[in-house]
């Protein structure tokens, strides 16, 4: 179970545990209590293993019973209850029994602790930086009480139960999370315009991998291209502590406008145009990472020396022999083998009258058979120069009803469309969205987004 706490409820529950701590060491001390042992042992450890990192606190506790920096013989010897408090930072190499040995804590409590109900173990996963605090109870040396801080938002806290068993409990801060808007106009390359303009490394991959299906980054950006973007910014007491999601941008390439908004349904996310349709992409449009294109797609290509009509079916994609050639979407293999001319070749049916082919391979993917269904992105076969070719490259071929299409401009169909139920709920969203993160427009962007409109509106 996960409960969220604040500062405050956080130090209530520590006092009670340190109130409820000193009544169990007032039993301890009447019923069990051998002292002359435990005082001993607690006696040597805090003088011989001195922690150089923790902080021993003097505190008072609500009934008024005072915890002392450092026991002292006088306590001891009058069998006065004491607790007290250590922090340790967890150095490179720490176990959590060396760590907790080091406090004095004996390896049964270890153990006791690190096997708390409910913790998942998770106290074994320390990690260098991270702090454990523990409270502990003097002369019986039983650990009551440790604070694990994971995090600026995550601590875990362990109590110490009647039954000497540890209760586990996660105290969460949630952060302070802002919306940010920022405009970019594009000079040099996205990530290096991006972070001049303040923008995180990690919205920018999200930005660029969010636009990929519409924008080739690598080859499609020109100077002059702008973007908006709308994302959310995790702050703790003034202090950024990470970037979130993108939660609407608009892309302005070539003269073209690329909105999208995200929107969570039931626990699943996605990013989508402002009609509601997904920003992937049914099919990936080059099928594999390419040096160049050889050859493009040409239904009335000349053959060179017979002068006769030889069309190019497909786009041919230069790269080295061996590079992986991906499946352009999900669908099934009806064919993995030889063809004349084309060499190994591999064609995929994707339902709805689509189908792609790719030729001259040097391999199948290993196992890969007809009937077998595959993911779009995996690697079914390898570029060669298998049948009628003079290197190495992948012809890529994209037909709809069996009539052959340019790979390169063909309108690809959006993936996985929203249920009926969910666009009722996404568009009044997306709406709203939209109005805010035009809101913010400056008048360039304005301006530049109001061309490209009218250039739209014309065109169709
Ligand atoms: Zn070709």
């Amino acid at each position: 179970m996960i409960n969220k706490f604040s500062q405050k409820t956080i130090l209530t529950l520590a006092l009670a545990c340190l109130g409820s701590a000193i009544v169990f060491v007032l039993f301890a001390v009447f019923f069990s209590y051998d002292s002359s042992q435990s005082s001993e042992k607690n006696a040597k450890v805090h003088t011989d293993q001195p922690h150089e990192s923790s902080q021993i606190s003097l505190a008072t506790s609500p009934q008024g019973v005072k915890t002392y920096s450092t026991p002292t013989p006088e306590h001891l010897k009058n069998n006065q209850q004491t607790i007290i408090e250590q922090t340790i930072s967890v150095s490179s190499g720490d176990s959590l029994s060396t760590v907790l040995s080091d406090m004095g804590i004996s390896q049964q409590d270890v153990y006791r602790v690190a096997n708390a109900r409910d913790a998942n173990s998770e106290l074994l996963r320390i990690r260098p930086g991270q702090d454990l605090s523990i409270k502990m109870e003097l002369p019986s040396g039983k650990l009551t009480e440790l604070l694990y801080v994971q995090s600026k938002l995550k601590r875990s806290l362990y109590k110490r139960q009647k039954d000497g068993q540890f209760s586990f409990v996660v105290l969460l801060t949630q952060p302070e999370t802002k919306r940010i808007y920022k405009e970019v106009t594009i000079t040099n390359s996205i990530f290096r315009d991006g972070i001049d303009a303040g923008i995180p490394q990690s919205v920018l991959i999200q930005l660029t991998q969010i636009f990929a299906w519409d924008i080739d980054f690598a080859t499609d950006l020109r100077k002059g291209d702008s973007f908006s973007l709308l994302y959310e910014e995790n702050e703790l007491e003034g202090e950024v502590i990470g970037a979130g999601n993108i939660l609407a941008a608009n892309f302005i390439n070539a003269g073209r406008s690329f909105q999208t908004i995200r929107y969570d349904d039931a626990n699943n996310f996605n990013y989508y145009t402002p009609d509601g349709l997904s920003m992937r992409k049914a099919f990936i449009r080059s099928p594999v990472d390419f040096t160049r294109i050889s050859s493009k797609f040409n239904p009335n290509r000349l053959h060179p020396i017979f002068k006769t009509t030889q069309p190019h079916q497909g786009v041919d994609y230069a790269a080295k022999s061996g590079t992986p050639v991906k499946a352009a979407g999900a669908g099934t293999v009806i064919y993995a083998g030889e063809l004349k001319g084309y060499g190994n070749t591999v064609i995929l049916e994707h339902g709805q009258g689509y189908s792609t082919l790719y030729a001259h391979l040097q391999g199948f993917k290993k196992g890969l058979k007809a009937n077998n269904f595959v993911e779009q992105g995996d690697t079914i076969a390898y570029v060669g120069q298998t049948g009628w070719a003079t290197g190495p490259h992948l012809h890529f071929e994209f037909r709809i009803n069996g009539i052959h299409k340019d790979p390169i401009t063909v309108s690809i169909p959006h993936d996985a469309p929203m249920s009926k139920n969910v666009l009722k709920r996404y568009l009044p969203y997306a709406r709203t969205t939209m109005t805010e993160l035009s809101s913010h427009y400056s008048k360039n962007f304005s301006q530049q987004y109001t061309a490209v409109l009218k250039r739209q509106r014309s065109r169709s």
